[in-house]
């Protein structure tokens, strides 16, 4: 077995899908050849790390993609949930302003409207027992 044999073969050799005889060979080559170990150390590193990859990133993708689609739903749910609530929180505040406009209404009416006559015999008309007796 010479360099070019194992360089054609190496891939296999590190996914250990060969057949044991050409595994023997490589084996036995690599003992001999410094230059094919470190072409083995490399290439096995490399195959490592692009396996990582190549198993990692698209599952890391998928659960990045399913997380955000769920944190999608939930903020989706919680504004269904808000909106009745906040349409009622409306209702109550616009229901709040006029209320508070026709109070303040009703107090300047009050205030600006009766003469010192008016609110004299206004008063006058009360009939308190404790004065008629
Ligand atoms: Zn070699």
């Amino acid at each position: 077995m010479n360099c070019d044999d194992v360089k054609n073969d190496l891939y296999f050799y590190i996914k250990n899908d060969i057949d044991l005889p050409t595994k023997k060979g490589i084996e036995e080559h690599i003992e001999k050849c410094s230059v094919c170990k470190e072409l083995l150390n490399e290439f096995s590193k490399t195959l490592r790390v692009v396996d990582k990859c190549y198993v990692k990133v698209p599952s890391k993708n998928w659960d990045y993609f399913a997380e955000k689609t769920m944190d999608k739903i939930h903020v989706k749910r919680i504004y269904s949930f808000l909106r009745p609530t906040i349409g009622f929180m409306a209702c109550v505040l616009i229901f709040a302003f006029s209320y508070r406009y026709y109070q303040l209404q009703k107090l300047q009416t009050i205030t600006y409207v009766p003469s010192t006559e008016e609110t004299v015999s206004y008063l006058v008309d009360f009939d308190i027992p404790e004065l008629n007796e």
